[in-house]
């Protein structure tokens, strides 16, 4: 890549994002619809970009976090459906309505007060119910002494003369988590699910469009939580055992490029606090990456990334901007060498395990600084620099 800021970018395969759609819909099979996950930025791969390559893949939904996140979609030129799974102000309900959004209802407070903003501008906003089956973060409570009262509220909520319930869904805590105890877990909120939707429809005499409950672990592992829509995230990115099982792509390759070569002899502290010490006489490297970039710096001295030569090991305290590898025993590695921090040669899943973390935080952390590269059918399409100046 010819040089930019920093030198170190973001490569997005949107031709890896095209397969892995594809590869997904032969899993779920005809019938399923498909929302593709694309909050935090899609899961900082790009959200416009990523949207415009899901539409124009034929997939049904999208869905972000907040209004804010939405509204860059459509602004983007994204005309198919997108859900917000968070939170709305309920001033913001006509803005829902203009930009054609799907919100969350989570509880029957929520529900009234969207209903009557809708009801004021002599409109209806679309909506999801969300069930809360254990992950006890959103939802109506529904577990247990509570299954009744939070049906009787769902149903009560469905008749709201300013909602559209197009959908209701829930979310797993532990679909992707190995073990019995998570299994059954699983099973749990899956059952409950399934009474809750269909007490709701019995009582109300309503049929929901949209069911939908399986994340990455669900869809990859449960085929019959599969209902009406999948909704992965990580899975469409192509990270995490299950995509390697189902042969997806990963899609970022975090890049960067040999700034500077030191030699040092042995017994040299490197970087603050000293925390490395050459062994012997080193070569030593510096990254034009480092934590304000989103290489967390509890990774020091754990990381390794990919050079021509083979893993170079990470030595020293992550910097704000720079971190030192050594390439000792990479002779042909030099000032200007192109390394891969992590994609396709790197797993970033080896890098997240050896950091205690998992690859969403990886992939979410590339910061603005980092420019993306979009490449299809392997050119460069698009280059963007999040940074202004
Ligand atoms: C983030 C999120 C997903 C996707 O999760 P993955 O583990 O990345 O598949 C699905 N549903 C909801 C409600 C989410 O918040």
């Amino acid at each position: 890549m010819s040089s930019t800021l920093r030198r170190t970018w973001a490569n997005i395969d949107l031709d890896a994002l095209a397969y892995n759609y594809r590869a997904l819909k032969a899993h779920i099979g005809e019938g399923v619809k498909f929302m593709g996950i694309v909050k935090a930025d899609a899961y900082g791969h790009g959200s416009v970009q990523v949207g415009r390559c899901l539409e124009e893949a034929g997939a049904d939904y999208l869905a972000v976090s907040s209004i804010d996140e939405a509204m860059e979609l459509r602004v983007g030129g994204i005309t198919m459906p997108v859900l917000i799974l968070g939170h709305t102000p309920r001033d913001q309900v006509e803005k829902l309505i203009d930009y054609d959004i799907t919100q969350t209802i989570t509880c029957e407070a929520k529900a009234i007060n969207y209903s009557n903003e809708a009801m004021k501008l002599g409109k209806t906003l679309k909506v999801h119910i969300k069930v809360d089956t254990g992950m006890s973060r959103l939802g109506y409570l529904c577990d247990d002494g509570f299954f009744d009262g939070g049906v009787a509220n769902i149903v009560e909520d469905c008749q709201m003369p300013g909602l559209d319930v197009e959908g209701i869904f829930t979310h797993f805590a532990m679909a992707d988590e190995d073990g019995e105890e998570a299994l059954a877990y699983t099973r749990h909120q899956f059952k409950l699910f399934c009474d809750v939707i269909s007490s709701v429809e019995e009582r109300s005499g309503k049929k929901f469009r949209i069911r939908h409950c399986a994340n990455t672990g669900a869809t990859a592992r449960f085929p019959e939580t599969h209902l009406d829509m999948v909704r992965p995230g990580l899975l469409l990115y192509g990270y995490g055992d299950y995509a390697r099982d189902l042969g997806l792509q990963p899609v970022m390759s975090l890049k960067t490029a040999v700034q500077t070569i030191k030699h040092y002899p042995a017994g040299t502290k490197i970087s603050y606090g000293g925390t490395f010490t050459t062994d012997r006489k080193t070569r030593m490297g510096v990254l034009p990456y480092g934590y304000a970039d989103g290489f967390l710096r509890s990774l020091s001295n754990k990381a390794q990334v990919m050079t021509s030569e083979g893993p170079a090991r990470q030595c020293g305290r992550i910097c704000m901007d720079m971190s030192m590898i050594d390439l000792t025993d990479k002779h042909s590695v030099g000032v200007g060498s192109e390394v891969e921090i992590f994609g396709k040669l790197n797993p970033v899943e080896e890098m997240a395990a050896a950091g205690g973390t998992i690859p969403y935080e990886l992939v979410c952390a590339v910061s603005k600084r980092v420019p993306r590269v979009y490449l299809k059918d392997g050119q460069v399409i698009e280059r963007e620099l999040l940074l202004r100046f």
